[in-house]
């Protein structure tokens, strides 16, 4: 039927296309943390789609506050309603702000969230009157989204190379990947090593054209739950500070409690300037994103003239009230607390299963955007043969042995197999310990196959 169930594909041709030709299962229906296909195989979604739905499939708060809306209105366009909605959900999530990020911007997704903030970002230092600032610093690895603006800030080659002829590729510093690095130093050394790349950046570019760094404060899929040293975050801050640099953090995946705090910047105590979200604030529910920005900033920029930017759907109330529910879910239900808690328990498993099978590397993350990796060699993180296609054999593996999980084969630039553990903020201790032991038979089947 697919690639990882058994038997011919009966079904018409489909007029749909995504990436591949690649055919899945039609889904029938989710609760919870499962998913059921139509056979009525059950799958338990350990990766939350990808990485989005935060409080599980099938939240009756949520469903109820969606078609309470819909009866009321579905749309109203911006530029001729005020919409109560969107108008709450602003009130309510930039009180989970620290300090003066007390304005949003909403849009429909992560990409479009990453655009807003550039565009956002470029306007202030228009309105303040430094026009040469409009490089905007990234790092590599990472991901910021598929359109062009998000792309030229995105460090991931196979992405970004075919369109490179058409945009502006933006400069790029190394994200601190310390677990490749055999030098003598401390985490907290190694930390301020790569964040002072950025002040060389700054420097090398000309300090008067830069506009803005953007950076995952905790990576997803393109870097595998990357958490810098403690003494990264504030330096790049520091960094920022000193050269009228803006800090972008895109907590497009991090946001939204998935790491235990609201935004993974509380980890730090850093308040970026600005922010871009989605994934959990619409949780799977709607199409939401969010950009979040100081109140100076914003005055600044409308003083100015007005933002100019925008888009049909954004601020709309069907995909506002959805995400107010799901606010209201995560906070109601301590599901941030929840997500430490269960978050600490994979990481804790998955390091005893390296007891086990000697061919996981690194195990990383914070709450539950967890990532391991599998290597050939653990001392020296060395890659497992290409030809094994470890992370794609897993996640069949899993997915016949009903749980999905999302990997890569990638460190960015930089070649490697990792998998990510990214249940729903809502799962229990006992749904971690079946992840787990799915896991551990996945891992069994592969050695037992690949001839580790
Ligand atoms: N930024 C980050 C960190 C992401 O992980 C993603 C998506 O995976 C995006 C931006 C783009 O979001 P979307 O796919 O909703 O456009």
């Amino acid at each position: 039927m697919n690639s990882t169930s058994s038997g011919p594909d009966t079904r018409k041709p489909s007029h749909l296309f995504y990436q591949s030709r690649l055919r899945r299962p039609l889904v029938a229906r989710a609760e919870g943390i499962y998913l059921w296909d139509q056979s009525g195989k059950r799958y338990i979604d350990g990766t939350s789609g990808p990485m989005c739905v935060n409080i599980g499939y099938g939240n009756p708060r949520v469903n109820e506050a969606i078609k309470r809306q819909l009866d009321q209105t579905s749309f109203a366009y911006r530029l001729h309603f005020e919409n109560e909605a969107a108008e709450e959900l602003a009130r309510e999530l930039t009180a989970q702000m620290p300090g003066d990020l007390d304005r949003a911007f909403f849009v429909s997704g992560g990409s479009e969230a990453v655009e807003s903030c550039i565009k956002f970002a470029r306007q202030y230092a228009l309105a303040t009157g430094q026009d040469q600032r409009r490089k905007v610093i990234s790092r590599f690895p990472s991901y910021h989204g598929g359109t062009l603006g998000a792309l030229a800030v995105t460090g991931y080659e196979p992405l970004t190379a075919p369109f490179a002829p058409m945009m502006e590729s933006m400069p790029k510093i190394p994200a601190p990947t310390t677990y490749l690095d055999r030098d003598n130093l401390s985490p907290e050394q190694r930390g301020l090593k790569y964040a002072d790349l950025l002040a060389d950046a700054i420097e090398r570019e000309g300090p008067e054209s830069v506009l803005a760094f953007l950076m995952e404060p905790v990576g997803g899929a393109s870097t595998g739950a990357l958490v810098a040293p403690d003494s990264y975050y504030g330096r790049v801050a520091e960094i920022c500070k000193q050269y009228g640099v803006l800090l972008i953090y895109d907590e497009v995946m991090s946001g939204a409690g998935r790491t235990g705090r609201y935004l993974a910047a509380d980890h730090w105590g850093i308040t970026p300037d600005i922010v871009a979200l989605s994934k959990g604030l619409g949780a799977g529910y709607a199409p939401l994103g969010a950009m979040i920005a100081r109140t100076p900033h914003v005055e600044a920029v409308l003083d100015a003239g007005g933002f100019m930017h925008g888009y049909t759907y954004a601020g709309n109330p069907l995909a506002c009230a959805a995400g107010r529910a799901v606010l209201h879910e995560l906070l109601d239900h301590n599901l941030m607390e929840n997500a430490t808690l269960r978050g600490e328990q994979i990481q804790a498993g998955l390091r005893r299963l390296a007891e086990r099978f000697p061919f996981i590397g690194d195990v990383r993350g914070k709450g539950l955007l967890v990532a391991f990796e599998l290597v050939s060699d653990r001392a020296t993180m060395a890659v497992l043969p290409k030809e094994l296609n470890a992370y794609q054999r897993c996640v069949d593996l899993a997915h016949e042995k009903g749980l999905i999980i999302y990997s890569r084969r990638t460190r960015g630039g930089i070649e490697g197999d990792h998998l990510l553990v990214c249940p729903p903020l809502i799962v229990t201790a006992a749904e971690v310990e079946e992840i787990l032991s799915i896991i551990a038979d996945t891992l069994a089947t592969f050695a037992q196959e690949s001839g580790l």
